[in-house]
């Protein structure tokens, strides 16, 4: 396997999510039974009325939608930052169940994430770098081989593997926890693996329901900087990444 780098998809979304969102707020504010809601949130524009809910935060209305993503590429030190989010369901590539051992991996080690710091320091180091996988790769094969190898085996064998250990993820969060997660992770203060991957899962969800995640990322989008002194400063150029009116 060796190197790997990020790959995010949208497996899934609720159909028609800004829809849904409508359909459950004009519920709040109307008197009207649940079929000619239905049929009034489909014929009519929802554009302006969901740009409100989200200028008000009613947020509780876009819990209704939900994004499933996989991810691949992402070491296991990610795992345990995006694992943090507690209203998200995850699903992960076990390591007691899938061997890593030299055979079972094409390029002869397990798959690993390079930072790109190591990446910028040249060749040297990357060679450095890619040495050192494959001693760990050597000290796994020898525990799976002395622990009798097979599941048994991975399990305690993969105490050698490292935090750059590729892992493979599947992650579903509803509208309100995405824009939670996007509010913490796309900022700069945020550890630069994971803010790649929420950038990468902010720009799919975004093709799907722009409404919903129009001001969506860093929280300087949309009100000052909550790091205080370690505020990186570069709040006019954030803004104009994520595409927001200064
Ligand atoms: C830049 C950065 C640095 C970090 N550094 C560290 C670190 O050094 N050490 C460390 O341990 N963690 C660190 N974290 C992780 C951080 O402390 C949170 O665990 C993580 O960001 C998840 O955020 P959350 O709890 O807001 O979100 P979620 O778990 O996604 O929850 C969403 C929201 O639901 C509500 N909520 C969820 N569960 C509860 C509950 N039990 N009680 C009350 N309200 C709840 C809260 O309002 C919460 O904000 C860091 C995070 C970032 C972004």
């Amino acid at each position: 396997m060796g190197k790997a780098s990020l790959k995010v998809r949208l497996l899934e979304h609720t159909p028609n999510p800004e829809k849904v969102v409508a359909m459950a707020a004009r519920l709040c504010y109307s008197p009207s039974d649940i079929d000619s809601l239905a049929e009034n949130v489909s014929t009519t524009d929802q554009h302006s009325f969901i740009k409100k809910l989200m200028d008000l935060g009613h947020y509780s209305t876009i819990e209704h939608v939900t994004f499933t993503f996989g991810i691949e590429g992402v070491s296991r030190s990610l795992l345990a930052q995006i694992t943090r989010h507690r209203i998200a369901s995850f699903s992960v590539q076990s390591q007691r169940y899938v061997g890593e051992t030299r055979s079972q991996n094409n390029e002869g080690t397990f798959g690993y994430i390079i930072p790109e710091t190591i990446l910028g320091l040249g060749p040297e180091a990357v060679a450095e770098f890619e040495e050192q996988m494959a001693q760990i790769q050597a000290w796994y094969d020898r525990w799976v081989e002395k622990l009798g190898s097979g599941r048994g085996a991975y399990e305690d064998a993969r105490f050698v593997l490292p935090n750059a250990a590729e892992t493979k993820i599947v992650v579903t969060m509803n509208a309100r926890e995405l824009r939670h997660f996007f509010s913490l992770r796309c900022c700069q203060r945020a550890q630069w693996e994971i803010r790649a991957l929420a950038d990468e899962m902010l720009r799919l969800a975004k093709e799907v329901a722009p409404l919903l995640f129009a001001d969506a990322g860093p929280e300087c989008l949309v009100g000052p900087c909550p790091e205080g002194k370690m505020s990186c400063g570069k709040r006019m150029e954030i803004r104009k990444k994520y595409g927001v009116d200064s």
